[in-house]
C-alpha cells in the first residue's frame, strides 16, 4: 500500500546506551549515562507487528531508529528492522557504522526489503582516528553502497574537529568520489534554551562550517533557536516511540517529555490510535529535528526544503545516494490516509 506519501513520521528511540566510541558532544556521554543498556523487546515481535501495520498507522511509514548509544550494538533490533521493512514500512537506522557484523546480517534481508531501508552513517572522525576504524566505516558504506541501500553520511560539528575540515574532505573526494558529508548541528542539551555546543558564535559557526556546502546544514542553522508559534501536527503527522516498550510521545523537543506521552501503541493493538495534535503548543526554543519533523511538513504553513535534499549527495559519477525510489518518498510531505 505504498502511496507517494509517507503517513506518518515515526521517531524512535532504541533503548541502548552502550557503544563502542566515546565522542565528546554525545549527547548521552553529555550527561555521563552509558550504563551498558542494550535494547531489548518487552512485547512479543508479533504484537509488535500488528500494532504497526500500515493499515493502522493510515499507510506507509518513516521509522527512524536512533539509540541512545550505537543502534546496531543490540542483537535484538535486526528483527524489528525486518519485522517494520515487512509491514512495508521504510525504516531508517541511525548508526556509527563501525558494527561490520550487523551490516552482514542487514546485507541478508531479501532485496525488496533493502531497497526501502535508508543507512545515516554518522561520521566520527577524531574518534575513528583514535582507534583506527576509519578504514572499518567506509568499508561498511561501501558494503551497503554497492547494493543499492540508501544511505547519507552526517558530521556533528565540534570545534576540536575544525583543524582537520580540509583532511575530512580530502577523504571524501578520494573516498566518496567527490560527495562531501552532510553537517548537523551540536547542542548543547545541559543548557535548556538549547545553546550551540561550541564557543563559536552563530555566525563564526555558520562561516565554519557551510564549507561543505550542505543543505542540511544550512537549514539546521538557519532554523536554530528560532522558535515556532505556528500551528504544529505533532502528534499525528510525527510522534516518538520507545520502540522496546511501545509509549508513545507528541514530540520530543520539550524539557519535560514525560508530559508529552499520549498512548501506548503496543498494549491494544488492534485499537485505532488516538492521535492528537500539539497545536500552537511547540514548547522548545526551536524544532529540535526541524530538518526531518518541518522539512516532511509537521507544519503544513511552512515553506521548507525537502527531506531528500537534507539527506541526498550526488557524487561526480552522477550516482546519488539515495536510491530513486527513497528519494521519491522523501521528497513529499507527511499525509497518513483518512481516518486513520
Ligand atoms: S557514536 Fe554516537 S552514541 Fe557513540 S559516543 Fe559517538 S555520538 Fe555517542
Ligand atoms: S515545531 Fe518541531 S519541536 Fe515543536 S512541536 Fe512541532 S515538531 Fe515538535
Amino acid at each position: 500500500m505504498e502511496g507517494r506519501h509517507p503517513a506518518r513520521f515515526i521517531n524512535c528511540y532504541v533503548d541502548t546506551q552502550s557503544c563502542n566510541l566515546r565522542c565528546g558532544y554525545c549527547y548521552i556521554g553529555q550527561r555521563k549515562a552509558f550504563d551498558g543498556t542494550l535494547f531489548r523487546c518487552r512485547y512479543p515481535l508479533e504484537t509488535m507487528r500488528e500494532a504497526t501495520l500500515a493499515e493502522r498507522l493510515g499507510g506507509v511509514c518513516i521509522f527512524n531508529l536512533c539509540a541512545g548509544g550505537e543502534t546496531l550494538l543490540s542483537p535484538d533490533i535486526l528483527p524489528v528492522i525486518r519485522m517494520l521493512l515487512e509491514n512495508g514500512h521504510n525504516v531508517s537506522v541511525v548508526t556509527n557504522g563501525t558494527a561490520t557484523a550487523a551490516f552482514e546480517r542487514l546485507l541478508e534481508l531479501p532485496e525488496e526489503l533493502l531497497s526501502f531501508l535508508y543507512i545515516k552513517f554518522s561520521f566520527h572522525f577524531l574518534e575513528f582516528e583514535k582507534r583506527g576504524l576509519t578504514g572499518c566505516f567506509f568499508a561498511n558504506v561501501h558494503r551497503m553502497q554497492e547494493r543499492g541501500i540508501s544511505f547519507s553520511i552526517d558530521i556533528t560539528p565540534c570545534d576540536e574537529l575544525i583543524p582537520f575540515i580540509p583532511k575530512i574532505k580530502e577523504m571524501f573526494w578520494r573516498e566518496m568520489d567527490g560527495a562531501l558529508p552532510h553537517i548537523s548541528v551540536a547542542r548543547d542539551t545541559s543548557s535548556r534554551e538549547l545553546r550551540l555546543l561550541s564557543r563559536l558564535s552563530k555566525e563564526e559557526y555558520r562561516e565554519v562550517w557551510s564549507v561543505f556546502d550542505s543543505a542540511k546544514f544550512d537549514y539546521k542553522i538557519q532554523e536554530f533557536l528560532h522558535p515556532h508559534r505556528e500551528y504544529c501536527r505533532a502528534g499525528n503527522l510525527s510522534f516518538s516511540l520507545d520502540l522496546a516498550g511501545g509509549n508513545c510521545r507528541i514530540c520530543d523537543g520539550a524539557p519535560e517529555p514525560s508530559k508529552m506521552d499520549f498512548y501506548n501503541l503496543y498494549e491494544r493493538p488492534q485499537e485505532a490510535v488516538p492521535f492528537v495534535e500539539i497545536g500552537h503548543g511547540c514548547p522548545t526554543a526551536h524544532c529540535y529535528n526541524c530538518h526531518a519533523l518541518l522539512t516532511l511538513g509537521t507544519i503544513p504553513e511552512l515553506e521548507t526544503p525537502s527531506y531528500t535534499q537534507m539527506l541526498d549527495r550526488v557524487e561526480r559519477s552522477g550516482r546519488h545516494w539515495l536510491s530513486e525510489r527513497v528519494r521519491e518518498f522523501y521528497s513529499h510531505r507527511l499525509m497518513p490516509a483518512k481516518g486513520a
